[in-house]
């Protein structure tokens, strides 16, 4: 029912601002005695009706590697999404931060965290559609997360959903979705081995001097990201996997997960 992801107003308390995003302003709050960031979602950025439908399924998506919204607060204008506070902010940046101070135990377990919350999806046949280190959190103990799963779909900005559009995610995104916006966890996967060259290019964007017309057609002539200096042979060997050009080809998240932690364990 309703009030199953309904937050109360009078519960929820607005701290100071600690970002903002495609929905407008992030804050930072207090619900239940519990640390949480509230998304303060702008009316003409979000499909909010179809979201409201969606964010029961969302919430039922739970497990520790993933950042959990905890409900919606539809009663205040405007909405908000409460979600688990993270620490550490948004990886892209903790990388970019940390920068030479990256060992690699670190940053495999970063590959591993993302890639246990990724098959959790995979499992729940929930596809992510813009998975990237932008979109994955940190917590206190250098753990990561992954957020933003499914947004993308309640976007109302052309330039960000068409992949003809100057804000599409070209760069992350394998070539059905840019050919035929054909979604699935296999694309998800080959978002996920970009996702690995960021981590071990400790925060790099990917393509950087590049036009997204220029990066499409050097994949369409079968080029690939480099292997990134700090990432050993067999993780490359998985990025490499992830970017096979037929969907079927690449692996699953379940067996990333699994080659991870076999060669995390070595
Ligand atoms: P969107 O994906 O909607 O464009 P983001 O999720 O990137 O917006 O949020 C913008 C910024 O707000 C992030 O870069 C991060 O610094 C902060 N933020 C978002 N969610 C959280 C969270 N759960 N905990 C802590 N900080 C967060």
């Amino acid at each position: 029912s309703k009030d199953q992801w309904e937050i109360d107003p009078e519960e929820l308390i607005l701290g100071q601002e600690i970002g903002s995003g495609q929905f407008g302003l992030v804050l930072e709050g207090k619900w239940m005695d519990r640390k949480v960031a509230v998304k303060m979602v702008r009316e003409d950025c979000m499909s909010n009706e179809e979201f409201k439908e969606e964010a029961m399924v969302m919430m039922r998506l739970s497990h520790c590697k993933l950042v959990q919204l905890y409900g919606v607060c539809t009663q205040r204008s405007p909405m908000c999404l409460v979600f688990e506070y993270m620490e550490g902010g948004c990886l892209s940046d903790y990388l970019r931060e940390k920068k030479g101070h990256l060992p690699q135990d670190l940053m495999l377990g970063m590959c591993l965290d993302v890639s246990e919350g990724m098959a959790y999806l995979e499992s729940s046949n929930f596809i992510h559609r813009d998975l990237a280190a932008r979109n994955c959190l940190v917590a206190k103990n250098n753990e990561v997360k992954v957020s933003d799963f499914g947004m993308t779909r309640y976007v109302l900005d052309d330039q960000y959903t068409s992949s003809q559009g100057s804000k599409f995610p070209v760069k992350w995104s394998a070539p059905e979705v840019i050919k035929y916006s054909k979604f699935s966890s296999k694309s998800d996967v080959w978002s996920f081995g970009v996702l690995m060259w960021e981590i071990y290019n400790e925060g790099r964007l990917p393509y950087e001097n590049r036009s997204n017309a220029e990066v499409v057609e050097s994949l369409n002539a079968g080029m690939r990201l480099l292997k990134p200096r700090l990432a050993p042979d067999q993780v490359h060997m998985l990025m490499e996997w992830c970017w096979k050009e037929k969907p079927e080809d690449r692996p699953s998240f379940a067996l990333l997960l699994h080659e991870l932690a076999a060669f995390a364990d070595l």
